[in-house]
């Protein structure tokens, strides 16, 4: 289909791993779909480090814990219906590789205490504390460190590689691609009545309008202004990130990830690539820019943690837009007064672990069908009517 005189049953905005990720479950589901991108600068699932860690999630609230232990389930059944639909998966580089949660000091048991005791009481059977030796044979460049636990069950993937496979199987499901930016809606009332409004079509830049059956917003940190097509309230915004990748002559392939409670990660890849992240400002709006100051801290305190990385070489420094909402947690749902307006957005510092998961419940409520028994819903704490 394309987008003069178009028309689709589900009009998504944003193809970023959320938006993609709803576009494939919602075509897997038997909708015409047509995804619109405006191709932004910073789109965050291109910067992601990686982690999905369920296990040691600092998430306190008991609410979440099925959600992100189903979230973390979800990559390899995921990847498999991936492959079945043609998708080249390789470039997601998914693997299971553990992680180690790191207190550095004596003095961070304050903090770090507390954080053992939530998580070896949450998920006993994955997560152990080991020496600081033990640690050390399994990420070799390591510092000294006080207290670690190990999460063998831990994961990571590429964000880039995952969207582009989500985008290729999507598209053998037929779903459609636009590169416009989304501007606004046309809308009527609902037949339903008068306190439910309908959104008719999606209208774009340089484009003529998209009409639809229902519309769905996954724009990530670029949401902040959809709030206004729609007459609600939609606090999300950027954190920017930048993470920087460096290069190495180990045989990185079998590491863990390295994350240190009180600093930066790292992220060992195959083939000796090691990504240390990510800074985490709140001031910098839309700016993609790699700065002096970030590079500084990144290497700062990576070889801190690592100071056997010291005669790696620079690769690449990424930058992305965490989309952050009011409260940190992820806004997914029909939008409050309306009939056929959705939106997924706010997944923060977590959205490559949540990301694919909520785009799947949601698809799901979107259809108007019920999500399969064994797995788990959306939670409450995401509902947009959460601000009004
Ligand atoms: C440095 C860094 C490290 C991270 N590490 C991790 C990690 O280890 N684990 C983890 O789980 N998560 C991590 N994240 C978070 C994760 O990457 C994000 O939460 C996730 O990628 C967000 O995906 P998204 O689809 O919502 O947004 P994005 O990937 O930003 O995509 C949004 C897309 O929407 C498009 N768009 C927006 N508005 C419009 C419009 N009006 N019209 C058309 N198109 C539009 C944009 O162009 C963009 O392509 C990290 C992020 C960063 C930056």
């Amino acid at each position: 289909m394309g987008v003069n005189g178009g028309r689709c049953d589900v009009a998504v905005v944003g193809a970023g791993l959320v938006g993609l990720s709803l576009a494939y479950e919602l075509a897997c589901l038997g909708a015409d779909v047509t995804v619109v991108d405006a191709a932004h600068r910073g789109r965050a699932t291109d910067a992601g480090a990686g982690i999905l860690s369920p296990a040691t999630s600092h998430e306190t609230d008991a609410e979440l814990w099925p959600f992100l232990r189903q979230a973390g389930r979800h990559y390899p059944a995921l990847l498999a219906r991936l492959e079945a639909d043609g998708a080249e998966t390789a470039p997601a580089n998914y693997g299971v590789c553990g992680i180690l949660s790191l207190g550095l000091q004596a003095h961070e048991d304050e903090w770090f205490a507390p954080f053992a005791d939530v998580v070896l009481r949450r998920a006993p059977d994955e997560v152990a504390e080991i020496t600081p030796e033990e640690a050390g044979s399994l990420f070799p460049p390591l510092g000294p460190v006080h207290r670690v636990l190990h999460a063998p069950s831990a994961a990571r993937v590429d964000g880039r590689g995952m969207a582009a496979a989500l985008r290729q199987a999507a598209a053998a499901r037929g779903a459609t691609f636009v590169t416009a930016g989304a501007v606004g809606i046309t809308s009527g009332s609902s037949p339903s009545g008068p306190a439910t409004r309908r959104a008719d079509a999606l209208r774009l830049d340089r484009h003529p309008p998209l009409a639809c059956e229902a519309v769905a917003v996954a724009g990530g940190a670029w949401t902040a202004t959809v709030g206004e097509w729609f007459g609600c309230t939609l606090p999300v915004g950027p954190t920017k990130g930048q993470i920087v990748h460096l290069g190495t002559e180990f045989d990185t392939g079998r590491w863990p990830i390295a994350q240190p409670l009180m600093t930066h990660y790292l992220v060992p890849w195959p083939g000796g690539r090691v990504a240390c992240g990510g800074t985490f400002e709140t001031g910098a709006g839309y700016s993609t820019a790699v700065t002096v100051a970030g590079l500084h801290e990144l290497l700062r305190e990576c070889l801190a943690v690592a100071p056997g990385l010291l005669e790696a070489r620079h690769l690449e420094t990424r930058v992305g837009l965490r989309p952050t909402s009011a409260d940190d947690r992820a806004i997914v749902g029909r939008l409050p007064g309306w009939g056929n307006a959705w939106v997924a957005t706010g997944h923060g510092a977590n959205g490559l672990l949540q990301g694919p998961c909520s785009a799947r419940a949601l698809a799901y409520a979107i259809a108007g069908e019920e999500l399969p028994g064994d797995e788990t819903p959306l939670p409450r704490l995401f509902q947009p009517a959460r601000f009004g």
